[in-house]
């Protein structure tokens, strides 16, 4: 077990626990927080510097087959960007698309501590787990794609909601992921058989079923809260990346009403229309969506922030990546997964004179910075969309940074910024406390992660120094120390050890008469048997289940097992 520590000097932002850069102590011991440790335990002099809680990513992508196709798609960047191992840590590749290994490294070497993979079809759960066991230091899950799911779709349509919840439940126990994800509901039914055809109402009939992306959606939102998840149903509005895609992204919000959901990578769901001309350039509608996340507490957001430069689109909208290609006109991948999702990816680079890419990046910091509650509109460039987990100290400096924002606002499409509202944000610059709270302790206490994103007794001692910069991109790209679990891994900014972090995952109670139902469905049309689908436990090596709120009142404990 990791040793006792004692980190003197340091200011302490902490914004769980009302901390506001008060200089404290803090004391670990056995891998948690604790509040005192005997005088001979070892000392961290953090006399300027800024100790927070790890950072914690709420969206991104890093394992499971898709990412992988998206590394065997692009060897280029394994020549251009080679991750070299040291004494303590292994090595890999880089680029937008970093390896297992480097993906673990590269992520703590920033202050990070966890991450979730955001879209993992359910058959592809056994490949994610493995290479989640292989990237190194952090803590890691993955949410499930369920929302185009055929079987789950038939009991919908037959009104059989009990079973449909227990359906949901024993979905996620078998794959040992963490929550449901929706992604353009509806879509895959009409990709599939419709000549690459979309869909584009909430109130459309999808394909041959009798139901609506609205009943979905609303469905959806119904099991994951009736099932008390640690983090709600995870939303993928329709029509991402549409002009004039806002309206479906407020009607979806509405949808919820009053019950907690999360819209994903918000940014490109926020795309109004010039007055009278449709299909054109798209315009910002951030003000209206931050307004109505601003006043609507069941709602949460991550923003989903584009940064210049190169990226990967890989995501389970197949329509989307069909749309994307015509721009690039280079290399893509489109698959299918059986009964439960498609999938699209494409190298992809962002830049700033072009129109519609400099519009998104303006959108991206104008909802940060309309954002009135930066515990609901948490961080995230859907890495590796938006752009790379590379950059998050650039958009760090660009939230904190007015001077550096106007720079680099001037370099930008100027068309763009005309039809976003960036320039009316100029006076609000995030303060180190809000930083704290968009990339630790808004999505830890989003995720439902108890022992994360904060410092108080009890919690993971997942910690991170910055030495203070007037440069925020440099502070925040080079952490002094992170200790994970309780152990220095980075000291002098370098890593002195390797760690195998934990994967987080749910296993919501259900009841195992529902195998019943599911298991014909199987044998009927699925490749692989009922029986051999489950996840067993041999995939898990580090884990821990993040109990539900049923589970958490019998037993008592928040943390979980
Ligand atoms: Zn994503």
């Amino acid at each position: 077990m990791a040793a006792m520590l004692r980190i003197v000097n340091g200011r302490v932002y902490d914004p769980a626990n009302g901390m506001d850069g008060v200089v404290r102590d803090v004391c670990v011991e056995d891998g948690r927080i604790v509040a005192d440790v005997p005088p001979e335990a070892r000392k961290i002099d953090a006399g300027g510097m800024v100790v927070m809680p790890g950072g914690v990513d709420i969206h991104c992508h890093i394992a499971g087959s898709k990412v992988n196709l998206a590394r065997k798609l692009q060897p280029e960047d394994h020549r251009r960007d080679p991750h070299l191992r040291t004494r303590f840590t292994r090595s890999g590749t880089g680029g937008t698309v970093p390896s297992t290994f480097a993906t673990g490294y590269r992520y703590a070497a920033l202050g990070y501590t966890a991450a979730m993979e955001a879209a993992v079809t359910p058959l592809g759960a056994r490949h994610t787990l493995e290479e989640l066991q292989d990237t190194p230091v952090i803590d890691k899950g993955f949410f499930i794609l369920v929302g185009n799911n055929v079987l789950l779709y038939r009991l919908l349509q037959e009104g059989r909601h009990e079973e449909f919840r227990h359906t949901l439940a024993w979905w996620l126990s078998a794959t040992k992921s963490y929550a449901p994800k929706l992604v353009n509901p509806g879509s895959d039914e009409l990709w599939k058989g419709g000549r690459n055809a979309n869909i584009t109402r909430l109130d459309e009939k999808i394909g041959p079923f009798d139901l609506t992306p609205r009943k979905v959606i609303s469905a959806f939102i119904g099991a994951a809260n009736d099932l008390g998840l640690p983090h709600p149903v995870h939303i993928h509005c329709n029509n991402l990346g549409h002009t004039g895609n806002y309206e479906t992204t407020l009607e979806t919000m509405r949808i919820a009403e009053g019950r907690r959901a999360h819209i994903t990578h918000i940014q490109f769901h926020s795309y109004g229309s010039v007055a009278g001309k449709s299909g054109d350039n798209p315009t910002s509608k951030a003000r209206e969506i931050a307004e109505f996340v601003n006043t609507h507490p069941n709602i949460s957001a991550d923003v989903g922030a584009v940064m210049f430069g190169r990226s990967t689109s890989m995501t389970a909208d197949a329509p989307l990546a069909y749309m994307l290609r015509r721009f690039g006109g280079g290399k893509w991948v489109n698959a299918d997964t059986e009964h439960e999702s498609g999938c699209g990816i494409l190298p992809f680079t962002y830049q700033d004179h072009i129109y519609t890419n400099a519009l998104q990046w303006a959108i991206g910091l104008e909802l940060f910075l309309l954002s009135e509650d930066p515990w609901r509109m948490v961080f995230s460039t859907d890495h590796p969309n938006g752009g790379s987990f590379m950059s998050y100290p650039k958009l760090i400096r660009l939230l904190m940074d007015r001077e550096f924002r106007k720079e680099e606002m001037a370099k930008v499409n100027q068309a763009a910024l005309e039809n976003s509202g960036l320039r009316d944000c100029q006076g609000r610059e995030y303060s180190l406390y809000e930083i704290a709270i968009i990339t630790r302790a808004g999505p830890a206490r989003l995720l439902g992660l108890t022992s994360k994103g904060h410092l108080g007794v009890g919690a993971d001692a997942d910690i991170t120094i910055y030495e203070e910069n007037a440069d925020k991109e440099l502070m925040f790209s080079t952490p002094r120390y992170v200790l994970k679990d309780g152990e220095l891994i980075i000291e002098d900014h370098e890593f002195r050890a390797d760690h195998e972090g934990r994967v987080l995952h749910v296993a919501p109670d259900y009841d195992p008469a529902i195998e019943q139902v599911i298991q014909p469905f199987f044998e009927a049309f699925y490749t692989i048997q009922f029986a051999n689908y489950p996840v067993d436990a041999s995939y898990l090596h580090h884990h821990q289940v993040i109990p539900t709120t049923a589970q958490m009142a019998a037993t008592g404990s928040p943390a979980g097992s």
